[in-house]
C-alpha cells in the first residue's frame, strides 16, 4: 500500500492525499483548490487520472479540501464522494459559489487578453462551471459520525468529529492488506476544544501511521474568555471612540457564524455598543442557513443559549447583506459600523471593495481574524505592510490592523498535540502536511520532542510505502 501526496504538501492549501492499495484501488482523501496568488496552473493539474480514482473521502466543507471535486467529476472521475451530511451541504453551497468565481474569473481573464490585443492567444475556460459543480453533487454519499461504513471489499471509514467546521470529520481507515490490517488516519484539519457552537474535537481512534496537518504548529492561542474582552475593546477603540468603520475579512463559512455569534452574546448582556453590523457576503447568508439544519453537529452550550434565543445567528443591529446594490451603499454612508465580509484573506470578495475605501483612514480599523496566506493583501496587512494592492491600484495602510487568532478554527500546538497524543504507543510513522515550512520544521522538533519518532514532511508529489506493521501480523 502507498501514499502519495498531492496537495497541501509543505503548504497549507490544495489538501489531497491519494491511497494506493495493493489490489490497485485509489482513494483521495480530500480534493482541495490551491488557494492564494499563481495557483491556476497547479490547480489544473493532477498528480493521477481522475478516471482511476476508485472514491473520495471528504473530511470537510472549505474550498481547501473540497474546491476541486468538480474539477475532478468533469475530468472523468465517476466514483461515490464520502462526506457527512452537513459536509455535504456545505459543500454544495461553496462548490456553487467558488464556481460563479471561476466562471467570472474566465470571463475576465478573457476579456482582458481581448482589450490588450492578445487575441491570438486562445480564450481561457473556467476551470470548472456551474454545470460541473452541480453535476458533481449527485455522487455525494453521506454517512454521520462514529459509524463504520465500507467503501471497498478491503475498506471501511469511520469519521469523528473534528471540531473544526460544521460537518468536519477526522478520517480513520481500516485497510485489509495481505493477511492483516493497517489503520491509517488522517486528522485533516484539527479543531479546538472550548469553541462555540461546535462540540469539542474528539481523537481518533489509535492508528499505524498518521497524516497530520500542522496549520498552527508553531504557535498557542489567546483563550475565552480574554478574546471577547478583546474583541469588545477592539470595537469600542474603532467604532465609539474614533467613529470609524471596522472592517472584519471572514470566511464565509465557520468564522463568520462565530464572530455573529459572539456578537449575540454580547448584545444579549447589553455589551455591545450600539453600532450596526453587516454580514456582507451572500455565501455567508447561506452557509448561516445550512448552520440552522444541523443541530447534531452543536455543542450542549449552543443548545442551553437557544432555550433562550433562537437565533444565535440574528441580533437587532445586525443586517444580512445580500445585493450588490446595498453593498455598495455601504460605502456612501459614514457611521460606524462594523463590516464583516468574504473572503477571509482578502484575495477576493466583496470585501477587497470595503478595504479600498477604507484603508486609508486613520479612523478605521482592520481586524484579521485567521490565517492568510503571506501573498495575499490578507497575509501583508498581517505581516505589516505600509501599501498594499487592491484592483491595481497601491493603497497606503492608514487604517489601524489587529489581529486576533483566537478566532481560529485550527487548533494551536498544545490543542494539536493534545488531539493526537493518543496515537503515541500505535503510530509508527507520522506524515506532516497543510503548513509553511518554517512551521512544519516547528512542529516536527515539537512532536519528536513529544515522543513522536518517525515524522516526516513529504514533498509535493512524493510517494512513499506503508508496510503492514509488525506487530499486527
Ligand atoms: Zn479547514
Amino acid at each position: 500500500m502507498k501514499i502519495r501526496f498531492c496537495g497541501a504538501a509543505k503548504e497549507v492549501t490544495g489538501s489531497c492525499h491519494m491511497v494506493i492499495l495493493e489490489d490497485g484501488f485509489k482513494i483521495l482523501l480530500d480534493c482541495g483548490m490551491f488557494q492564494g496568488e499563481n495557483n491556476d496552473e497547479l490547480n489544473r493539474q493532477w498528480f493521477f487520472k481522475p478516471a482511476e480514482i476508485g472514491a473520495v473521502i471528504l473530511s470537510h466543507a472549505h474550498i481547501d479540501h473540497c474546491g476541486r471535486i468538480p474539477k475532478l467529476t468533469k475530468d472523468g472521475f465517476e466514483g461515490n464522494i464520502y462526506s457527512t451530511p452537513a459536509t455535504r451541504d456545505l459543500a454544495a453551497i461553496m462548490l456553487m459559489d467558488s464556481a460563479k468565481i471561476q466562471e467570472n474569473d474566465a470571463e475576465f481573464e478573457n476579456k482582458k487578453n481581448a482589450k490588450f490585443g492578445n487575441s491570438a492567444s486562445k480564450p481561457v475556460p473556467p476551470l470548472y462551471t456551474i454545470k460541473d459543480a452541480g453535476r458533481s453533487m449527485k455522487n455525494f454519499v453521506t454517512f454521520n459520525y462514529n459509524r463504520w461504513f465500507r467503501i471497498h471489499d478491503r475498506v471501511e471509514v469511520l469519521y469523528r468529529d473534528a471540531g473544526h467546521i460544521l460537518g468536519s470529520a477526522s478520517v480513520t481507515l481500516r485497510i485489509q492488506e495481505g493477511k492483516g490490517i493497517i489503520m491509517l488516519g488522517f486528522t485533516a484539519d484539527i479543531g479546538r476544544p472550548e469553541r462555540p457552537i461546535l462540540k469539542d474535537p474528539e481523537p481518533m481512534l489509535p492508528v499505524d501511521y498518521l497524516i497530520c496537518e500542522s496549520t498552527y504548529g508553531d504557535r498557542l492561542h489567546e483563550q475565552a474568555p480574554a478574546e471577547e474582552q478583546h474583541f469588545l475593546q477592539i470595537i469600542t477603540e474603532t467604532c465609539v471612540k474614533k467613529k470609524g468603520k471596522l472592517i472584519i475579512p471572514a470566511f464565509s463559512v465557520g468564522r463568520t457564524q462565530e464572530i455573529v455569534y459572539m456578537l449575540d452574546r454580547a448584545a444579549n448582556r447589553n455589551l455591545l455598543p450600539p453600532v450596526q453590523v453587516y454580514v456582507d457576503s451572500p455565501l455567508a447568508v447561506n452557509a448561516t442557513n445550512v448552520f440552522q439544519t444541523h443541530p447534531e453537529c452543536f455543542d450542549h452550550d449552543l443548545h442551553e443559549y437557544m432555550l433562550f434565543d433562537k437565533n444565535p445567528f440574528g441580533f437587532n443591529g445586525l443586517n444580512y447583506v445580500k445585493t450588490v446594490e446595498e453593498s455598495k451603499s455601504l460605502n456612501e454612508h459614514d457611521e460606524p459600523c462594523i463590516i464583516i465580509s468574504a473572503s477571509g484573506m482578502a484575495n477576493a470578495g466583496r470585501v477587497r471593495h470595503h478595504l479600498a475605501n477604507n484603508i486609508e483612514d486613520p479612523k478605521n480599523a482592520v481586524l484579521i481574524v485567521g490565517y492568510c496566506t503571506p501573498n495575499t493583501p490578507g497575509g501583508m496587512l498581517r505581516n505589516g505592510a505600509q501599501e498594499i494592492k487592491l484592483f491595481g491600484e497601491v493603497r497606503t495602510v492608514r487604517a489601524k490592523i489587529e489581529i486576533m487568532d483566537s478566532f481560529s478554527a485550527h487548533g494551536d500546538q498544545k490543542e494539536m498535540l493534545n488531539f493526537i497524543k493518543n496515537q503515541l504507543p500505535s503510530v509508527q510513522k507520522t506524515f506532516l502536511v497543510h503548513g509553511d515550512e518554517r512551521v512544519l520544521q516547528v512542529w516536527k522538533n515539537h512532536l519528536m520532542d513529544n515522543g513522536f519518532s518517525q515524522v516526516t514532511v513529504p514533498s509535493l508529489g512524493q510517494e512513499v510505502d506503508l508496510l503492514r506493521p509488525e506487530s499486527n501480523p
